[in-house]
């Protein structure tokens, strides 16, 4: 395996499959079934989920809203996907636990960075919810600090697509798909891979990123073993 602890970025809106909102759990038990392959190999796997499906603060914002209420309602949208997923999980027998960045200990524990890495040590998958607990952040940015607090060896952008274009393939037929690209070409050319700021912390931090197609089988396991998946982005 070329790596041991991956830190995973999951969208709101790989949990919302085809429907318009929401969540639909046929394709969140797919996406269970995908990581406990990646479990059973004795992987370490943390994973930050967001909340687009459900809420996103800037487009509440942009309809009138007070942009940090927004933001944090977005937050709270994304615990919802950490929940759902660790029943997913834990259905299928596979110890997790949830994180938030904002406290709600009835339902999760709070984030505190050893304990993470305990739980990641114990074999349980760590799900972080809240984001990163601060408006006028992103999740990208959450899976990027994360990453680097708990020492992970790459960040896993799973989406919709299977790499980076060089314009959007759904437009260009002649689009060419990027095996490989560095931190300062995603920022200069402002390629949609991530954030801004989740690239520089990446970069900074020296924390390789693999975006890659979330719905072809197996994908998580081959980005794990090194196979070249979708695009690479680092150094
Ligand atoms: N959010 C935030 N701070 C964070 C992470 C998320 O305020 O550290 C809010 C923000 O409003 C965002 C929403 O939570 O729109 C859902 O997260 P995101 O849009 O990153 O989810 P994704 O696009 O990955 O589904």
């Amino acid at each position: 395996m070329t790596y041991q602890r991956v830190l995973v970025k999951l969208s709101g809106e790989a949990l919302m499959g085809n429907l318009g909102y929401g969540i639909d759990p046929k394709v969140v038990a797919d996406i269970a079934q995908e990581i406990s392959d990646v479990i059973n190999h004795g992987i370490q796997l943390a994973i930050v989920v967001g909340g687009g499906n459900i809420f996103r603060g800037v487009k509440a914002a942009s309809a009138g809203m007070d942009r940090a209420t927004a933001d944090y309602i977005g937050m709270i949208a994304t615990v919802m996907n950490a929940m759902t997923l660790q029943d997913a999980l834990e259905q299928m027998g596979i110890p997790t636990r949830v994180l938030t960045a904002i406290a709600m200990q009835e339902v999760a524990e709070p984030y505190i960075r050893r304990r993470a890495i305990r739980h990641l040590e114990k074999g349980r998958v760590v799900i972080f919810g809240a984001g990163s607990g601060n408006p006028f952040f992103t999740t990208d940015t959450t899976a990027a600090l994360r990453a680097a607090e708990i020492e992970a060896e790459v960040v896993f952008k799973a989406t919709k697509v299977d790499g980076v274009y060089d314009s959007d393939p759904q437009v260009n037929p002649n689009a060419r798909r990027y095996q490989s690209l560095t931190y300062g070409h995603v920022l200069t050319q402002d390629l949609r891979v991530m954030d801004g700021t989740a690239i520089a912390l990446c970069k900074e931090n020296n924390i390789p990123i693999v975006v890659f197609d979330l719905s072809v089988r197996g994908n998580i396991l081959r980005a794990i073993q090194g196979e070249p998946v979708g695009t690479l982005v680092g150094g």
